[in-house]
């Protein structure tokens, strides 16, 4: 078997230019995937981009890598080798079916989960190809003269492994929390930061010790072996500390890890689309994190260092003390709604969970029709994934100049009739503003409290946010608690307006 297939383009083979020309239009329209993808009216185009320059790639790269049964002396003739055409197709196709199974199967709720648990195939695989490469480095044309690694190879090969190692065991940890197999509490090591500090700077070392070392066996071997295990610890330390709201964080961060993985061994194999993905999603997945980071109004760095949200107290609805709350129906909600100039719906993960957009987009034509102006307000991290509120209310047809960032709707609070919060909670918490003590402090949220009227859609006054405290905005007097499932509650409001 001729393994030098798998090694596209091998790092110092003559790229053909047809090749590369394949591979910077499939770079542009992943380019103009992600542009489509930055706007909700966009994003199907996008996605259209992103499944084209994929397939371009994947075809060019097998197109000029056919598979060949080696020739030797006597038999010079090399013919395709139809035994691993065939596993690679194989692959090709139980990845697909097992892809698009998965996709069609998970709920939109569950999606997070979903991403961190590719994001750990992507780190796998970064860490397979780099062994693999180390292993057989003369089928990825990767050696010198003197038939050596390169020491630039060596470098790519231990950072491609260290990181993809990174991303697989952070998202292992970061799957496990999301899909609540595993406490989503941050674990706090005593001295964590110095074991994180010291473990990195290891590795650090690790691999520049296996770019200088240049006599192979044993020794080299052993370097690599402890790159990997160092990094697959590294990743696990990373993660597990980090609980609470910062988890949105989490994900982007190691979506973006899985990029740069990605791109380093696009060095190994000399594969200058999967340069550029990784670049892609590598860069794009930092700006993400920044940009929620921004959001949550938390440093980058304090989020790496994580024990955010360690205490959760408040986090179960029996410990909370028993504070007084008005509570009402559809049909005062209805006649309330009615009677507004102005209403503002604020959806959060419990609309998703409930499936309520639809209902929702029902009631809101309604009061239009009565000629209630209504405004759709989405917080960066409302729900479980970045987008997650958009995504919904595009799926049930809601204009997008109806939808509002918090920084352009927050001031509106004011003027607004009614605040219509439908499965939202820490995003409307305004212990995130004034509770120093809070896993939330210091996060943006919506000013609520300013309207005249808070109608607030929640099952049961003991079910809490993911942050896991209690909210202020339940006790207030201008708070009515409208305790329901809430697709079932705002079926009853739009029955009670017709
Ligand atoms: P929260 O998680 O704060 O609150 C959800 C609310 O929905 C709860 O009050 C819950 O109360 C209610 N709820 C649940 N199911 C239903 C239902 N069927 N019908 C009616 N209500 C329901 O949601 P937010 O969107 O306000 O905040 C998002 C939180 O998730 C933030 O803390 C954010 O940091 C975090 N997060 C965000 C991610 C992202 O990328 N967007 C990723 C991971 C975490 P009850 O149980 O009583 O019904």
């Amino acid at each position: 078997m001729n393994l030098s297939f798998f090694a596209a383009g091998a790092a110092h083979a003559p790229v053909n230019p047809w090749v590369a020309l394949a591979y910077l239009v499939s770079g542009i329209f992943f380019i103009l995937a992600l542009r489509g993808l930055s706007s909700p009216s966009t994003s199907r185009t996008g996605n259209r981009f992103g499944m084209a320059g994929m397939l371009l790639a994947v075809a060019t790269t097998l197109a000029t890598h056919v598979p060949m049964i080696e020739g030797d002396m006597q038999n010079s003739y090399a013919g395709p080798d139809f035994v691993l055409i065939g596993l690679v197709v194989g692959a090709i196709a139980l990845g697909a079916v097992i892809g698009v199974t998965t996709a069609r199967k998970i709920a939109m709720t569950s999606m997070p989960e979903l991403v961190a648990a590719f994001h750990s195939l992507v780190g796998m695989a970064a860490v397979l190809v780099g062994l693999a490469a180390w292993l057989n480095p003369s089928a990825f044309g990767i050696l010198d003269a003197e038939g050596q690694i390169l020491v630039a190879s060596r470098v790519e090969l231990g950072l491609g492994i260290a990181i993809g190692a990174i991303t697989f065991s952070g998202s292992v940890i970061a799957f496990l929390k999301l899909s609540g197999k595993m406490s989503g509490s941050p674990i706090l090591l005593p001295m964590r930061h110095v074991i994180n500090l010291g473990t990195l700077l290891a590795i650090i070392g690790l691999v520049v010790a296996y770019a200088m070392s240049g006599a192979g066996g044993a020794g080299e071997g052993l370097l690599v072996v402890w790159i990997t295990l160092a990094a697959f610890i590294i990743g696990f330390l990373l993660i597990i500390p980090i609980g609470g709201a910062d988890m949105p964080v989490v994900v982007s961060m190691l979506n973006s890890y899985s990029g740069w993985a990605a791109a380093a061994m696009g060095f190994t194999l000399g594969n200058t689309a999967m340069i550029i993905t990784g670049a892609l999603v590598g860069s794009s997945g930092a700006i993400l994190s920044y940009i929620m980071c921004r959001a949550m109004n938390r440093s980058f760095l304090s989020v790496i260092a994580g024990g955010f949200g360690a205490d959760d107290s408040g986090g179960s609805g029996e410990a909370r003390e028993q504070r007084p709350y008005k509570q009402g129906s559809a049909a005062d909600a209805a006649y309330m709604l009615e009677q507004a100039e102005k209403v503002i719906i604020i959806p959060g993960y419990g609309m998703a969970v409930a499936q309520a957009q639809h209902a929702l987009r029902e009631m809101a034509d309604l009061l239009e029709e009565k000629g209630v102006e209504v405004k759709y307000a989405i917080h960066p991290v409302a729900g479980r994934m970045p987008g997650h509120m958009n995504v919904l209310l595009a799926e049930a047809s809601v204009e997008y100049d109806k939808v509002f960032e918090l920084e352009d709707i927050n001031s509106e609070f004011a003027q607004c009739d009614v605040a219509f919060i439908i499965g939202a909670n820490d995003v409307v918490n305004p212990a995130a503003k004034t509770d120093k003590s809070s896993p939330i402090y210091g996060m943006p949220v919506f000013d609520v409290d300013k309207a005249k009227q808070v109608f607030f859609i929640k099952r049961s006054m003991g079910g809490v946010g993911y942050a896991g405290v209690d909210n202020d905005v339940f006790y207030m007097d201008q708070t009515m608690m409208l305790l329901s499932d809430a697709k079932k509650m705002v079926e009853e409001i739009v029955k009670a307006i017709d």
